[in-house]
């Protein structure tokens, strides 16, 4: 058995219910003015962000809510987010939400830093200065973005593309899955959706190891067996639910960052940009096509997984065929265009057998098409 690995994550971690709280000495540790970044309401409805101003103001520590983040943010959005920092001359910056205000703390964190940087110039230019501190407070179950060096925004022209290194690290993660208990059910399936496709995909990426694979199975093994309950559709997750779906997208998270992503999250983002169909579902909707193919390239590790999941791969098939649906019809032309835009992308090169822009295309057609 090759039990190699590689482990690179520089957060620290505090977890635990009321985690923010007692953690006043952390937010002075690192300054006196603080930019908090988050979406439009989640991050007040969920308790976090009243918990993190109490906390800010017992420690003595200036705050400015940033509070333009949409889904799928804008590297706009987070270049704008980067100038409001430098005004308010924040010394270190807190992101609440779910994968989207995450990843646009982190840009902010550079664009503050580096002047230089405008928009899009985010994927060309250097960064020339360490980007700001930062910490992270997930509000929902899925992206794993509080503890992976990776920020998802969306390009002038409407693609999403990411960034990553070791300037998009936080510093601290406070996790807490209390906030997650306010997000609404569709949102929950689709995010628990995203942690099972990243534990999925990273595990058999042509990057993946011993230790990203164990993480793989951990977060398959708490996932599975919830999702096989949103069968039902009056299905609600207990708290008890709720905070296993919470750090098994952390442990997906993991896995992740070492492993990225193939071919299911490549080409979700254009369902993602072009349908709105949710993140999580439009990566997810590949995923049997995904596991099909990896059967074909990696038998042994393939057995491994489905019994990480505790079903069977008869029924673990069945359940991602009823839970993944996109009720979405895509004309010819448009499956076209991905299969040039596809023929680049390096998910596809993650992915453990040769399914290229052609084959994506193709499920593509099968999935969706107007037939
Ligand atoms: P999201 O886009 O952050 O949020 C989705 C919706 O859920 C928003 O309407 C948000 O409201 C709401 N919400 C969040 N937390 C809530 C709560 N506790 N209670 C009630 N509503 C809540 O969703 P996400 O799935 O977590 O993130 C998706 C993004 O992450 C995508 O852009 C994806 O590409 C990216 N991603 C990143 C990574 C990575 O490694 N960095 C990995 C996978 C995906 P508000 O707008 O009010 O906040
Ligand atoms: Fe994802």
């Amino acid at each position: 058995m090759n039990t190699h690995f590689n482990f690179f994550m520089p957060a620290e971690i505090l977890s635990g219910k009321d985690i923010v709280k007692t953690s006043e000495n952390i937010f002075s540790s690192l300054g006196k003015r603080c930019l908090i970044v988050t979406g439009k309401s989640s991050a007040e409805k969920c308790g976090a962000l009243s918990d993190v101003t109490d906390a800010l103001k017992k420690a003595k520590i200036e705050y400015s809510v940033f509070n333009k983040i949409t889904e799928n943010p804008l590297t706009r959005t987070c270049c704008e987010g980067g100038k409001k920092a430098r005004e308010f001359d924040a010394d270190f910056v807190i992101g609440i939400g779910g994968g989207s205000p995450l990843d646009s703390a982190k840009a902010i964190c550079v664009y503050a830093a580096n002047e230089h940087i405008i928009n899009d110039g985010i994927y060309t230019e250097e960064i020339k200065k360490p980007p700001l501190p930062l910490i992270l407070i997930g509000t929902t179950a899925g992206t794993g973005s509080e503890v992976s060096g990776v920020s998802v925004l969306t390009r002038e022209n409407g693609r999403k593309q990411s960034v990553s290194g070791k300037n998009y690290y936080a510093k601290y993660v406070f996790a807490d899955p209390q906030y997650t208990y306010s997000v609404p059910m569709y949102t929950t399936l689709s995010t628990a959706l995203d942690a099972f496709a990243h534990a999925v995909e990273s595990y058999f990426s042509k990057n993946h190891d011993f230790l990203s694979r164990k993480f793989s199975c951990l977060a398959l093994s708490e996932i599975t067996p919830i999702l096989s309950k949103f069968r039902n559709p009056d299905f609600s997750p207990d708290d008890d639910e709720r905070d296993r779906l919470y750090f098994a997208s952390l442990y997906a998270g993991f896995a992740l960052n070492k492993g990225g992503t193939c071919f299911p999250h490549g080409m979700g983002y254009a369902l993602t940009e072009d349908y709105g169909v949710p993140h999580g579902l439009a990566c997810a909707v590949f995923i049997p096509v995904f596991l099909k193919e990896a059967k074909k390239g990696d038998v042994d590790g393939y057995s491994e997984l489905i019994k990480s999941t505790g079903i069977s791969e008869n029924e673990l098939l069945k359940l991602l065929n009823v839970l993944c649906k996109a009720d979405i019809t895509i004309p010819i032309e448009k499956i076209e265009e991905y299969r040039v835009r596809w023929a680049t992308l390096k998910n596809f090169k993650n992915s453990p057998t040769d399914f290229g822009a052609d084959d994506g295309a193709s499920l593509v057609y099968n999935l969706f098409g107007q037939q």
